[in-house]
């Protein structure tokens, strides 16, 4: 599809394409909608392999912060941004900073923040050309690294899914198999571990799995990690691994992690749960903890706030379920009718005052 026919499809409002050949810099900052507020999401650096496979990646993650700002209830659109580059080998300080220059020239209609190959350090050098970035380190007035509240905010969606599935919220006792003791799932593990749960891991790299083996996780090879009978799988690695090979496989009743975009093809992976009774908890209601806590920043950063609002995931979770049970759709259509059924709500509002969302969302630092 060409760019054009491809915006129109997905329903973007914005695309900008940037480029400063003296720095190096080529990106594209995309803005899927901004019906409930400014389009908040990170900077991704990545070495695409072509522009066509960048802007696809920019529109399609755009979207789905649309969708998890609206299903997290705060008051942010959906946007995102890609750095055309290695991380290890093209960031420097002046293509940061052009890139901070092209956020800034969309005064507040984008707000960045730190992805994959971007970081709080990278967030600190952007800030320093514009004030639409969040995500910069506790030193500057931010909130430096997300993954903490993330994890909390995951276990809730995790408690949430407990509830419907086991009849009461509590972890104590359950069996949890974690894929990935990354950022997210070290905390997961940390917390399921004070709960009372057993918890099972598996990371490829053995420093990881070495740390989370102090808390008492008990490691089992990462191609096992399918195969482990437990209540719980959480995938908090990488996403599309719920597919038709993994599938078959699993040995849970419940499927509640952090990772992105974890159904490899949403409707067939979707359905392929359901049709196995294995209750999927949707990876973008219950891994919004870190869009919570930046969004806090644009506020005054307070980590107990941030966390009382990831606290309220359980609810939002709670809410996919009951939607999924009386519409009887699976749970991945409930969330985003959810999430459709708020931005319609308020697109219906006029006249639409977001812009003064926008004056009032520009960081407290
Ligand atoms: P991370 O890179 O710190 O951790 C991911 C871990 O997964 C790494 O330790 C890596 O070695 C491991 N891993 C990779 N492939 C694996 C495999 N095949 N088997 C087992 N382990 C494997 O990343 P993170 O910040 O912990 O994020 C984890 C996931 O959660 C990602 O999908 C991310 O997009 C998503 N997420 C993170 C946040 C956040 O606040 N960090 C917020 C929302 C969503």
């Amino acid at each position: 599809m060409e760019p054009f026919e491809l915006m129109t499809t997905m329903g973007h409002e914005r695309v900008l394409l940037c480029s400063n050949p003296d720095v190096g810099l080529k990106a594209i900052i995309a803005v899927h909608s901004t019906v409930l507020g400014p389009g908040l999401g990170g900077t991704r650096m990545w070495p695409y392999a072509s522009f066509d496979e960048a802007l696809t990646d920019v529109l399609r993650l755009s979207r789905g912060m649309t969708y998890k700002a609206a299903a997290a209830g705060v008051h942010l659109g959906g946007g995102k941004a890609v750095i055309l580059g290695d991380p290890k080998k093209d960031k420097t300080e002046a293509l940061l900073r052009a890139f901070g220059s092209y956020v800034e020239s969309l005064n507040g209609l984008y707000i960045t923040a730190e992805d994959v190959g971007t970081s709080t350090d990278d967030m600190d050098v952007i800030a320093t050309e514009t004030a639409w970035v969040t995500g910069v380190s506790p030193e500057n007035g931010g909130s430096g690294d997300p993954s903490p509240v993330t994890a909390f905010g995951t276990l809730q969606g995790m408690r949430a899914a407990a509830e419907e599935r086991f009849g009461e919220p509590s972890l104590k006792s359950k069996a949890v198999a974690i894929q990935g003791l990354g950022n997210v799932g070290f905390h997961l593990a940390s917390y399921l571990r004070k709960d009372g749960a057993k918890v099972f891991g598996c990371d490829i790299d053995a420093d990881r799995t070495a740390r989370a083996a102090e808390l008492g996780v008990e490691i089992v090879p990462p191609d096992q990690i399918f195969d482990v009978a437990c209540d719980v799988f959480a995938p908090c690695a990488l996403g599309a691994i719920l597919n038709d090979t993994t599938i078959p496989r699993l040995r849970c009743q419940v499927v509640a992690g952090a990772a992105n975009n974890q159904l490899a093809v949403e409707a067939r992976d979707g359905q392929a749960l359901a049709a196995r009774d294995i209750l999927y908890a949707p990876d973008f209601v219950g891994n919004a903890g870190g869009l919570i806590n930046v969004y806090n920043e644009l506020i005054g950063y307070n980590q107990e706030r941030a966390m009382r609002g990831a606290r309220g995931i359980y609810g939002s979770m709670g809410r996919v379920f009951a939607i999924a049970k009386r519409e009887k759709i699976p749970t991945y259509v409930a969330a985003d009718r959810m999430a459709e059924e708020r931005i319609a709500h308020v697109r219906g509002l006029t006249p639409r005052h977001w812009s003064r969302a926008v004056r009032s969302s520009r960081p407290k630092r």
